[in-house]
């Protein structure tokens, strides 16, 4: 099957789309529709030339558009549509063709991701009514993570909050982790090897990786969990939250917003939480952005060291996201961290790998870990999980 795979990432007011050719040499259409419901809605994507053009799509909801998107595809029929969804629970270990079945399932796992399932439901639902003959497939952020061990996924709480309420540990960004590392894979010659996944973007989170499988994660029953990240608090006591209740009556609500919205880089800096944006105010001596900075590389080499501990052995850290693919100064302050670790940066290699290259930034000595970027590329994978399910050869 020669057609391409129509990858569906949908939010509540936004739609992000590409359409995956079945072969690298063929053109990649990407976009996204946003502000949807209202009526500043609107297509912003890229064509086949790879030239950029934006639609007013005022008001439109889900199905139209979808509709506008298909219309933006030049003629070219997907064979079948892949949907991001962020949550899998238990019960999804790896990519599952979407029936009625499925989805009530899916909605069952709403309570774990009230904010993210049901929009991504949103995106099944107007596609399956669009396309009602095509097949869809849903890839789970969670579903990597699912050969995690007890001990790495269980909270130590009373057994009956894991067995009647799922609190547990699941992870996210797992189609991010699971593309690197196998291509590092690939790259590396080592087809079981130990990696530590370091996915740095608005959302951020490390994954320890042997065999091809996730050993243990950073993020939790929540993406809230780990790293600090853009405008996420990622760990804090957990005495915290009572303490903000207890001493200054905050609501959970407000709990809730401040520590998803407002922390991070974001809450450190008291500026933005753009890297970009914070290196240059470092650069200018504005000691918000550079703290946060230093704080946002130390956690994450507490956290690279801290799941370490899950590896039989560790061959090489792998950076990748906006941040990890494209910021050698955060590279090069987590790597100083973690002198311990026997690892050797290569200042020029790790200068010169940024928007969008693939390399090692090491100096190759024999029996140190590899460091390597790796782009991740999450749509490519969903349309690889796609095919590999209806039985079509990998791209
Ligand atoms: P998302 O998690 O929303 O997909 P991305 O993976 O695109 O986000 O990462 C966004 C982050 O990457 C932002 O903090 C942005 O500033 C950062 N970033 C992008 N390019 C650079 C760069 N050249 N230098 C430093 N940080 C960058």
């Amino acid at each position: 099957m020669n057609d391409p795979v129509l990858v569906i990432n949908c939010g509540s007011s936004s739609i992000k789309y590409a359409l995956v050719p079945a072969t690298a040499d063929q053109p990649r259409l990407t976009g996204l529709v946003e502000r949807l419901g209202s009526g500043d809605a609107r297509l912003k994507g890229v064509d086949g030339s790879g030239d950029a053009f934006t639609r007013p799509l005022g008001g439109a909801g889900h199905v139209q558009a979808l509709e506008a998107i298909l219309e933006g595809l030049e003629g070219r029929q997907p064979f079948a549509v892949g949907h991001r969804i962020v949550h899998g629970g238990e019960r999804f270990t790896r990519a599952t063709r979407i029936d009625d079945e499925v989805v009530a399932a899916i909605e069952q796992t709403a309570a774990l991701a009230p904010l993210h399932n049901p929009a991504n439901l949103l995106g099944v639902a107007a596609t399956r009514s669009l396309f009602p003959d095509l097949p869809q497939v849903a890839v789970f952020d969670t579903a990597f993570h699912q050969s995690l061990p007890p001990r790495a996924y269980r909270y130590a709480l009373p057994e009956a909050l894991y067995r009647d309420h799922g609190i547990r540990r699941y992870g996210f960004h797992g189609t991010s982790h699971a593309c690197v590392s196998a291509r590092a894979n690939a790259l590396s010659g080592l087809p079981g090897g130990g990696w530590l996944t370091a996915h740095l973007g608005n959302g951020c989170s490390i994954t320890a990786v042997w065999q091809g499988k996730s050993l243990d994660t950073s993020m939790g029953l929540t993406p809230l969990e780990g790293l600090a990240m853009g405008t996420r608090s990622g760990d804090v006591d957990p005495g915290l939250h009572v303490h903000l209740v207890r001493q200054l009556g905050w609501s959970i609500e407000e709990i809730d917003r401040v520590l998803n919205r407002e922390s991070g880089l974001l809450g450190l800096s008291g500026l933005t939480n753009d890297m970009r944006e914070l290196e240059a105010a470092a650069a200018e001596g504005h000691a918000g952005a550079a703290l946060a900075i230093e704080v946002f590389c130390y956690r994450i080499a507490k956290s690279l060291a801290a799941l370490s501990c899950a590896l039989p052995r560790l061959d090489g850290i792998l950076f990748t996201g906006g941040i990890g693919e494209n910021s050698p100064r955060v590279r090069q302050q987590v790597i100083d961290l973690l002198p311990h670790f026997g690892l050797a940066l290569n200042p020029e290699a790790n200068l010169a790998t940024v928007r969008g290259r693939e390399g090692r930034i090491d100096t190759l000595t024999p029996n140190r870990p590899a460091l390597w970027v790796i782009p991740t590329d999450e749509e490519g994978r969903i349309a690889d999980e796609t095919r590999q399910l209806l039985g079509d050869t990998p791209r």
